[in-house]
């Protein structure tokens, strides 16, 4: 069978890493989570406290950038890295959600996670979840999702994301931060977040994480039999 790629794109907190995760163990195909690239530069401007506003120093820092993804058997998932450190726990805490969107928003920012994203789909036999990979990085993946979820559901499963990563906060703020970066990531110039024309939509508000990987896998199937 032909290898496929699959574009899994929509907004914060519907279930995309996850379903994506499962749908690329079940196929044994690479799984990509943009959205942690992304992140990893938040976390390096943070750190060396670049603003979204210094173009200068926003290209020098994207040369000095290296992120990599390292399988992490314990965990049974690829944590991220940072110039060779294992950034996976940092980039999930809320300093970095909020400023994650206005690093995103930035264009030779996106031009270079991109690249590398394009890179890794060179083989296909990926599935990569974000916000604008069947719109801009793979234009024409075999297969596009485009996943929703209402709001407060969204919120209440990234509470629950975030207790168990020891951070306890007030559901109106996890809120904010969702509708602060939906609206940044729907209104931003570049890659905005968006559905693919001939996306499939998924509304996961009330499938379970079993029904969402099947719903994904069915189409890869119907896919592979239209193709044989
Ligand atoms: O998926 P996650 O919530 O970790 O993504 C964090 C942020 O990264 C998003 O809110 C968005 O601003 C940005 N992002 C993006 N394009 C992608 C993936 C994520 O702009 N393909």
């Amino acid at each position: 069978m032909s290898d496929i790629i699959i574009a899994l794109d929509g907004f914060s907190s519907c279930g995309k890493s996850s379903t994506a995760k499962r749908v690329a163990a079940a196929l044994q195909y690479a799984f990509v989570d943009t959205g942690a690239m992304y992140r990893a530069v938040a976390l390096y401007f943070h750190r060396n406290h670049i603003e979204v506003s210094d173009q200068r120093a926003i290209e020098q820092a994207l040369t000095e950038i290296e992120i990599s993804f390292v399988f992490n058997s314990e965990r049974q998932a690829s944590d991220t890295y940072l110039n060779g450190e294992n950034i996976e726990a940092e980039i999930r805490k809320m300093y970095i959600s909020d400023l994650v969107s206005q690093v995103s928003a930035v264009p030779v920012v996106r031009h270079a996670m991109v690249a590398l994203q394009q890179k890794m789909g060179q083989k296909k036999a990926l599935v990569m979840d974000g916000r604008d990979i069947g719109t801009v990085v793979f234009p024409k993946a075999e297969l596009k999702i485009f996943m929703t979820a209402e709001s407060e559901i969204r919120a209440q499963r990234r509470k629950l994301e975030l207790l168990q990563k020891g951070e306890d906060l007030p559901l109106e703020d996890i809120k904010e931060n969702l509708r602060m970066r939906d609206e940044i990531d729907m209104n931003r110039s570049e890659g905005p977040l968006k559905r693919a024309e001939d996306a499939i939509d998924l509304d996961t508000s009330h499938r379970s994480m079993d029904e969402q990987v099947e719903f994904v896998l069915a189409h890869v199937r119907r896919i592979q039999r239209e193709n044989k």
